[in-house]
């Protein structure tokens, strides 16, 4: 399969006690031969696996370059699947470059491309595609929970999840294919209710692994919370007291944030992103349209929004009106002002009575403590109580999304008592969009573009 042999310097670069150079390929072990020099300055023709080997690397004129420690761990039992041998020099950065470079001189050695080497494991079937991002999320998870999720996913068990319900659709398949074999439209209703069943349970469980995908998106990007309200509410005061810092501008004119405002403070670990939207209202000033506009997507993006109402006036019909433009989003009803005198009417009240409602006072600070907890559960709730692996990015949400529809599909086309191999196409296309999922049948411009967010030397 793949000839060459590839190095790169696989540590952080700058100054660190250690540094490590690491070859993977056929070459590997001919190019260690070459530059390595025991301790008495001998040439060394074997190496055991995974045996630690003290000396020194030599140039081409056995000029000493560094006093290392050296390893060969052969394949196919090593983590790409092929020879590789690791170099632990200091951590010079040009003690570094001048090995790697040293290595690069020698034949059939070249310079390995960003997530190269678990890219070969990946082709050699040491690792499945979702496990190789899982190692991208291990490297660059800001959390513990991020890191124990990363760290489940390497272990293959969302992997297995997702190969025991295409599993489960295969079997559906052969049910259908074998279905031919019976007269048309005459399939015994026994066959027709397990296929029914079969499909539903299927179905079911990819419903369990997507609801999984908001906390793995949590996880990733920390919780979106939209602050929203008519003008003059107070939003960025909120903004300002939830983060607990002067930051947003406060005044009293309205229409005064014009753009979309963003802060983070964490709960947990997980980082929460405060979004302080402009004002709600129709308004002719092109600048703050921008703001109106942007606020209104920064909504819809939003995994929560927080709808301010300032409780010192009755409810107003722009007050309506953002909780219209959220209906069908997580939210908050947060009553700002509640240190002064209630203006809402009693029919107000009704109208909120079915809300999740905080009264708080962003002046006085009053009642922003319930708030923060608030959100905390979320964050708890979603990410911190995982009874399942989480679905991990974009990519897979998608492919997930694709299998459920034709699965759905399929579940109509039995449910309209059409000839049962009418389905074949339906769960085919369901378990081809699993097996993209862990990268059984990976494109290569596929692979290439995940492997291509790693970085040098992984
Ligand atoms: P925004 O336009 O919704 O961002 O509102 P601001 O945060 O700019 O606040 C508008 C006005 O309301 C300012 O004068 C704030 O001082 C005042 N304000 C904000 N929150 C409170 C509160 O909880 N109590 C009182 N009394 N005034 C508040």
């Amino acid at each position: 399969m793949e000839q060459s042999t590839i190095a790169a310097i696989a540590t952080a670069p700058g100054e660190s006690g250690i540094g490590i150079v690491r070859m993977s390929g056929p070459q590997a072990l001919t190019t260690l031969r070459r530059v390595f020099r025991d301790n008495r300055g001998r040439k060394r023709e074997r190496f055991t696996a995974r045996h630690l080997y003290l000396g020194y690397i030599v140039d081409e004129k056995e000029q000493m370059l560094d006093q290392v420690l050296v390893s060969y761990m052969p394949g196919p039992t090593s983590y790409t699947g092929e020879d590789i041998v690791e170099v632990n020099s200091h951590g010079g950065a040009l003690i570094l470059r001048e090995i790697l470079s040293l290595l690069l001189r020698q034949p059939e050695v070249r310079l390995a491309e960003p997530g190269e080497f678990t890219q070969r494991a990946f082709l050699n079937g040491k690792l499945d595609l979702m496990q190789a991002e899982a190692v991208i999320d291990l490297i660059q998870a800001k959390s513990k929970t991020a890191l124990q999720q990363a760290g489940r996913l390497l272990r293959g068990e969302l992997s297995q999840r997702v190969l025991g319900i295409r599993e489960q659709i295969v079997e559906l398949l052969a049910t259908a294919a074998a279905s031919i074999d019976f007269p048309e439209h005459d399939i015994p209703e026994i066959t027709s209710q397990r296929m029914l069943e079969g499909i539903g349970k299927a179905l079911q469980a990819m419903e369990v692994l997507l609801s999984t995908s908001f906390a793995g998106r949590v996880l990733r990007e920390g919780l979106q919370v939209a602050i929203v309200g008519r003008p003059n509410v107070g939003k960025s005061s909120l903004l300002n007291a939830l983060v607990g810092k002067e930051r947003a501008i406060v005044t009293d004119i309205a229409g005064t944030t014009r753009d979309v405002i963003e802060e983070y403070f964490s709960i947990s670990g997980i980082p929460i992103r405060l979004l302080d939207t402009a004002g709600m209202r129709e308004t002719e000033d092109p600048v703050e349209r921008i703001g109106v506009a942007l606020a209104e997507q920064t909504m819809r993006d939003a995994d929560l929004v927080l709808v301010v109402i300032d409780q010192s006036q009755p409810l107003q019909e722009e007050d309506g009106a953002t909780l219209d433009v959220v209906a069908g989003q997580r939210r908050f009803i947060v009553l700002n002002k509640s240190d002064l005198p209630s203006g809402l009417t009693a029919e107000d009240r009704d109208k909120l009575a079915t809300e999740q409602v905080f009264q708080v006072s962003a002046v006085t600070l009053e009642g922003l403590d319930e708030l923060r907890s608030a959100m905390a559960d979320l964050v708890v709730q979603g990410v911190l109580q995982p009874e399942s692996p989480f679905v991990a990015n974009a990519r897979q949400e998608q492919l997930l999304r694709e299998a459920a529809s034709s699965l759905q599909a399929a579940r109509e086309t039995v449910a309209a008592g059409w000839p049962l191999d009418m389905v074949q196409v339906d769960l085919q296309a369901a378990a081809d969009r699993l097996g993209e999922m862990v990268g059984l049948k990976a494109s290569a411009d596929l692979a290439r573009e995940i492997f291509s967010r790693f970085c040098i030397g992984k």
